[in-house]
């Protein structure tokens, strides 16, 4: 994998200056869904600051001699503080160095990645942006669940259950979320899920509505339950379900009866059967 010509080839990547931070997108967890742009980079940089969701054997990449620094903020381990990370980008990048700020998921998508880009503007560090795939994109893929689709899922809304305090936002219009597009996709949900699901139920959202979460989607230990917006709360317990994880509400959740990875062939080509019927005898 090291050796394929696109990561090694320069010309396919902008120059990675010295002196400069790029924030990195490392994809949900699987390595194999790391971009090749990504690769690249921690294979030039010198300075790799990474986030905890960030899979060990994609650190791996790095070149000989560059300093890795962790920088997670995961519940129990030592955490850094937001300000702590940005200090030591800037400082790493006015040290001369090629920084790598690798981050979970893609940089922009609710992961502050838009806070340490503000931070380097604010200091004059010249960064440039990788993106990767964010975690639900990734989830979704593989559990069998589209992320749209023409018939059930014209319009997904994205959403973050943890503010800055660690409670549940307090600037969402829950109505209008309720109302709002077909399919809902909660990140950081597991804290708040029984208030996420009380609001939502509360606006109107049916009880039966299909719900899934994934939890660390695409790794090998993904887990993945599939249940109801009124059972969610309790058969999350049951399984025990645990962070990170990613909350997808609607009925887009049907399709992965036929569309499972880990189902036969002959058990999608029934179900996939019975859906398309549906559908045809529907008008939609
Ligand atoms: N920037 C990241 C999200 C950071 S917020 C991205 O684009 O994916 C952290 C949250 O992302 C977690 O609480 C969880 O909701 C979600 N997440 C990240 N990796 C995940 C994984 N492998 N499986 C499920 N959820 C994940």
């Amino acid at each position: 994998m090291k050796n394929i010509a696109l990561n090694t080839n320069t010309q396919d990547h902008p120059n990675f200056e010295t002196g400069t931070v790029w924030l990195v997108g490392a994809g949900p967890g699987d390595p194999g869904l790391l971009t090749i742009r990504a690769l690249y980079s921690l294979q030039v940089a010198d300075t790799v600051i990474y986030d905890a969701l960030v899979s060990k054997s994609i650190l791996e990449n790095v070149k000989p001699g560059a300093t890795l620094e962790y920088a997670g903020k995961r519940g129990g381990k030592k955490s850094s503080k937001q300000p702590d990370i940005t200090k030591r980008l800037i400082e790493e990048a006015q040290k001369g160095k090629r920084v790598v700020r690798l981050k979970g998921g893609d940089p922009f998508m609710f992961g502050r990645g838009g806070e340490e880009a503000l931070a380097l503007a604010a200091a004059k560090i010249p960064f440039v942006l990788i993106p990767g795939v964010t975690a639900s994109v990734g989830g979704l893929a593989s559990s069998g669940i589209p992320l749209t689709h023409r018939t059930t899922g014209s319009a997904v809304t994205f959403l973050t259950g943890h503010s800055a305090g660690g409670k549940l936002p307090n600037d969402l219009n829950w109505n209008a979320i309720a109302s709002g597009a077909p399919t809902l996709i909660f990140y950081m949900a597991i804290a708040h899920l029984e208030s996420i699901a009380n609001k939502l139920l509360n606006q109107g959202i049916k009880g039966d509505t299909p719900t899934a979460l994934i939890a660390n989607a695409t790794l090998k230990n993904q887990h993945i339950i599939v249940t109801s917006l009124e059972e969610l709360v309790k058969d999350a317990e049951k399984e025990k379900i645990v962070a990170p994880a990613i909350l997808v509400i609607g009925n887009i959740v049907e399709l992965r009866r036929a569309l499972d990875p880990n189902s036969s062939i002959e058990e999608r080509y029934k179900a996939a059967r019975k859906i398309i019927s549906h559908w045809h005898q529907t008008p939609c």
